[in-house]
């Protein structure tokens, strides 16, 4: 008698726990009928466990994806092993909107679930055990960082005036060019080019127009250039291209498109019209060209030309 007391004790006190245990416990039987429903799912799903009582799971929540979860349940009820579905793979099972204030951000409750065999004293499997894990604040803030780090990972290659690659991740890019060249031997050429007489630009407009010139010199640069181009802001005033599949004559092309759209180009700056030209240089990549700084160097040389030249022209690099 005592022990049987003893026993119905043990029996509320495990069923009290089951209850407030914050995970969800659900037991299916093998026709997939809800046994057991506790508390934290009918906090998360609005079911009370009278209502899901003997109710088909899937029938219950029809987004849940059948024929994969059911492979998963019945191989917990063949093989007696357990089951896992992470939130990595799939967000949730079951879908429950979030309501943690901290990770507001998120819509729904992100979820792992376990789900193993519970094994009767005759040693068959008739019931399932499903647990679900409220993994959302884990989730959120591995998204969150992730996409965090990309962000930073953005910002620190672009320049901040124009959008640009940055010189120091344009020439990272370059060195990479440079080292594809000396295998593969394909067509690359190099662009450099200047605005012409920039400092009148500053010192008749102002250095807030300048950074608008600049700005607009660089979305022309974006309109002309394609995808594969690798286009940066290497100093003040001076930006540079990297054509791959280009070569000396399909770069002078190019740079004689980008020319003439800069030239006939007119900067608004607060109501005042700006005019600007610039000057280029190129340098298809070949055998005798050793390092990048030297392929740069040569570039720079031919833009040296266009200047000497009489600005607004194209130069190619000896
Ligand atoms: P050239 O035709 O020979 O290129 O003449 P330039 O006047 O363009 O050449 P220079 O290199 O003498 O002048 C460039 C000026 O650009 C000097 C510098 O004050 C200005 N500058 C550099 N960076 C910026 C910037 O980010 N914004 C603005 N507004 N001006 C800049
Ligand atoms: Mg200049
Ligand atoms: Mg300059």
């Amino acid at each position: 008698m005592m022990n049987n007391i003893e026993q119905l004790r043990e029996f509320h006190w495990m069923m009290d726990i089951l209850q407030n245990i914050d995970v969800g416990l659900v037991v299916l039987n093998q026709n997939n009928e809800v046994q057991l429903w506790n508390s934290f799912m009918e906090n998360h799903s609005g079911l009370m466990a009278s209502s899901t009582r003997n109710q088909n799971l899937f029938e219950l929540f029809p987004e849940i994806e059948k024929d994969w979860f059911q492979h998963k349940l019945e191989s917990v009820f063949q093989s007696k092993i357990r089951a896992f579905s992470i939130w990595e793979q799939r967000p949730y099972i079951f879908k429950f909107k979030n309501y943690r204030p901290i990770t507001g951000v998120a819509e729904f409750m992100y979820q792992n679930i376990s789900i193993f065999p519970i094994v009767s004293t005759t040693g068959k499997v008739e019931n399932v055990c499903i647990i679900v894990y409220d993994v959302t604040d884990i989730a959120t803030n591995r998204n969150a960082l992730s996409s965090a780090n990309e962000q930073l990972e953005k910002l620190s290659r672009t320049d901040r005036l124009t959008g640009l690659n940055n010189r120091g991740y344009w020439q990272e890019r370059q060195e990479t060019e440079f080292a594809h060249y000396q295998r593969y031997k394909k067509d690359t050429s190099l662009v450099i080019f200047d605005i012409d007489h920039f400092k009148n630009i500053n010192d008749t407009h102002g250095h807030q127009a300048g950074d608008e010139v600049i700005r607009q010199c660089a979305a022309a640069l974006k309109m002309c250039a394609r995808d594969v181009d690798i286009c940066g802001r290497y100093g003040g005033e001076e930006f540079v291209v990297l054509l791959s599949q280009a070569n000396e004559e399909q770069a002078k092309i190019f740079s004689e498109r980008l020319r003439k759209y800069i030239e006939e180009l007119t900067v608004n700056y607060q109501g005042i019209e700006i005019k600007f030209t610039v000057s280029l240089g190129i340098c298809a990549l070949s055998e005798g060209i050793e390092t990048p700084q030297h392929w740069l160097e040569k570039s720079d040389q031919a833009l040296y030309k266009s200047k000497q030249g009489g600005r607004n022209m194209t130069s190619i690099a000896q």
